[in-house]
């Protein structure tokens, strides 16, 4: 028993049969498919406020939000505006615009950690142009990442670390040359000796360090300070770039993302997601040094049709201008903070191998004991069982999480006290039903 009856698909159902004949399993990216939950994808319908509608007619609260980009929630009067104003003037033009210097504008005199910036069009081209940047400047090839961190679809980051500590990475996907993957390096996250040992075997051959400084793909693998400072610190002495992915925690955890949250100066980061207010938006900056290399100052070849779209541009200008707004990010942390801190007390209270980890307002449900999961491999792969048995009751109850165990959650400004006192409610119900069973 399900506890409540299962929500109508009928209409999902057939959208998703006749989207199988046109795409690859049926989507336009992989994790859409519900493949590690129950039954089939939701096809979304519209969305308002926290809310989100699909194909059948049924409600939900929000967790989702579109993987993060939409932290004022779904159809945001202030950024809706700004797009159809945009819009009445044309679409794209493919030439400089206005719209591209005053989001630019925007972010950089609120950021004191990068001097300049190049829009791009997804965070996946973000990661690849820094990663070219990374070489092009140090002249050297090889990059070192960390397992479990997600970097987008880039050839050289789709590679996992083996046994041992510092191992040469091993793509996690088809189609990549054994040759690009033997550049990456890949080290456990929290783990100081590997990071050593791995800058003792390729000295002087690491062009640069990249990680989630808050690493939300792989679960939300929350970092200590000091080893963030350690991995600077160790980056600076082998004149090795560190990046700074935050396409995630840019303007999500503070205005300037995870940088501002730690007080560490990384040499590039890379945003999307939040920075394009819901459009196709990525964005790489560094100082005016490192930064001048990019073409066509410098030799590092990189370049977009609509790269700096206006249409784009105008609906981060007007989210990132919300965000600036005194007490924003105040209000929205304290209100997640409160919402986890309540799902915490009741799991704790009825001794459910249950925790919430949070940091401003991501959340991610781990079904463990650990007071920390700092790294990938201390995830127990068959908790994600609990997890898909909770994504079905909370979807019946009309919450929707993101369809994998492994993904984060997010809380807009649009969600409101009554609408998480309602999912809180569906949370419990659902977690007395996973632990009764
Ligand atoms: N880096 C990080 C940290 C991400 O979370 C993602 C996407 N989830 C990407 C890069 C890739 O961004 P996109 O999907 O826009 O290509």
């Amino acid at each position: 028993t399900t506890g409540k009856p299962d929500i109508s698909r009928e209409k999902s159902a057939e959208l998703f049969e006749k989207a199988k004949t046109y795409f690859p399993g049926g989507v336009n990216s992989p994790v859409r498919a519900f493949k590690s939950v129950y039954g089939t994808p939701l096809f979304i319908q519209k969305g308002d406020g926290c809310h989100v509608w699909d194909a059948d007619g049924n409600q939900f609260v929000d967790f989702c939000c579109s993987w993060g980009p939409l932290i004022l929630g779904h159809n945001n009067a202030k950024v809706r505006e700004k797009v159809i104003e945009v819009m009445q003037h044309g679409m794209s033009f493919g030439a400089p615009t206005a719209l591209e210097n005053d989001l630019a504008e925007l972010i950089l005199k609120n950021n004191k950690f990068i001097e300049k910036i190049r829009f791009v069009s997804s965070g996946t081209e973000a990661v690849m142009s820094a990663i070219r940047l990374a070489r092009g400047y140090t002249k050297r090839d090889k990059i070192l990442k960390f397992e479990g961190c997600y970097h987008g679809h880039v050839d050289a980051l789709l590679v996992k670390a083996g046994s041992g500590l510092v191992t040469f990475g091993e793509t996690s996907s088809a189609g990549i040359p054994k040759a690009f993957a033997d550049e990456t390096i890949v080290v456990s996250l929290n783990d100081r000796d590997a990071l050593k040992k791995a800058f003792e075997e390729f000295k002087d051959q690491i062009a640069a360090v990249i990680i989630e400084p808050i690493p939300a793909n792989n679960g939300l693998l929350l970092q200590e300070k000091e080893f963030l400072q350690f991995i600077r610190e160790i980056c600076t002495e082998n004149k090795t770039l560190l990046i700074f992915d935050e396409v995630i925690s840019g303007f999500r955890i503070s205005f300037e993302g995870a940088a501002g949250y730690y007080q560490i100066k990384p040499d590039i980061i890379t945003y999307g997601k939040i920075i394009g207010g819901g459009m196709p938006v990525g964005a790489y900056g560094a100082s005016k040094e490192i930064m001048s290399n990019i073409s066509p100052e410098g030799a590092v070849y990189q370049a977009g049709t609509l790269s700096g779209n206006p249409v784009a541009m105008g609906a981060g200008i007007a989210q990132l201008s919300e965000l600036l707004r005194l007490g924003f990010y105040r209000d929205l942390n304290n209100k997640t903070e409160e919402f986890v801190a309540s799902i915490q007390r009741f799991a704790t209270a009825r001794n459910y191998k249950f925790k919430v980890f949070s940091v401003g307002s991501i959340f991610w449900f781990a079904f463990t004991d650990l007071e920390h999961v700092r790294k990938a491999e201390e995830i127990d792969p068959t908790s994600m069982e609990k997890f898909k048995l909770m994504h079905r009751e909370l979807l019946n109850r009309g919450i929707y999480l993101g369809p994998s165990g492994y993904e984060v959650g997010f809380i807009s400004s649009a969600h409101t006290k009554v609408e998480l006192e309602k999912a809180k409610r569906a949370i419990f119900e659902s977690l007395d039903l996973v632990f009764r069973k």
